[in-house]
């Protein structure tokens, strides 16, 4: 179940929390996504707490079949805002510009590197390409205010080198794949 949501000018169809990956939007486009089932009920699922799935909704224009699929993102909050009282004001269209001033849009990576120490974890990573539909330059914004408040992990767990790419959140690794 996807619901349209505009927050701070960015058009999102976003998925409250549900047990079963979603696999097509409502305007009938197949999702694509860089992980399996057992994934997303093993791995992402549980550690829900801080993100949701959501879909861009505007349709991909292309005569390529191949092509006319569209990648599941995430939403990312790093406030501690309650995620499972924000999916009942999305549904209720309750949900305000305040709702995701501290989110930001990131890629699932099923596997983030340490360069120096080789470490390997499976992380969620910012997306920085600006895809935020409708709103121009929200995408900068965001970043440079997570990073302002170092709402990055910017080093690595284990040997403490810098990692280098935007990671917001590291999966528990003793998780059932
Ligand atoms: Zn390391």
């Amino acid at each position: 179940m996807f619901i349209k949501v505009i927050a701070e000018s960015a058009e999102y169809w976003y998925s409250p929390k549900v047990d079963e990956l979603p696999h097509m939007t409502p305007d009938g486009i197949k999702i694509s996504h860089n992980f399996t089932s057992q994934t997303w009920r093993g791995i992402l699922v549980p550690n829900m707490s801080d993100f949701r799935a959501v879909v861009s909704p505007y349709p991909i224009v292309s005569s390529t079949p191949a092509l006319q699929v569209r990648p599941l993102q995430f939403l990312h909050w790093d406030d501690n805002l309650d995620l499972e009282l924000l999916d009942k004001k999305v549904i209720g269209t309750l949900a305000n510009d305040g709702d995701f001033i501290n989110s930001i849009k990131v890629e699932f990576h099923p596997t983030v590197q340490c360069r120096h120490c080789n470490w390997e974890g499976i992380g969620l990573v910012v997306d920085t390409g600006d895809s935020y539909i409708g709103a121009y330059g929200l995408g900068r914004e965001k970043l440079n205010r997570r990073y302002e408040r170092g709402g990055l992990i910017e080093t690595c767990p284990v040997c403490g080198e810098a990692l280098g790419i935007g990671i917001v959140k590291i999966f528990p690794n003793n998780v059932n794949t």
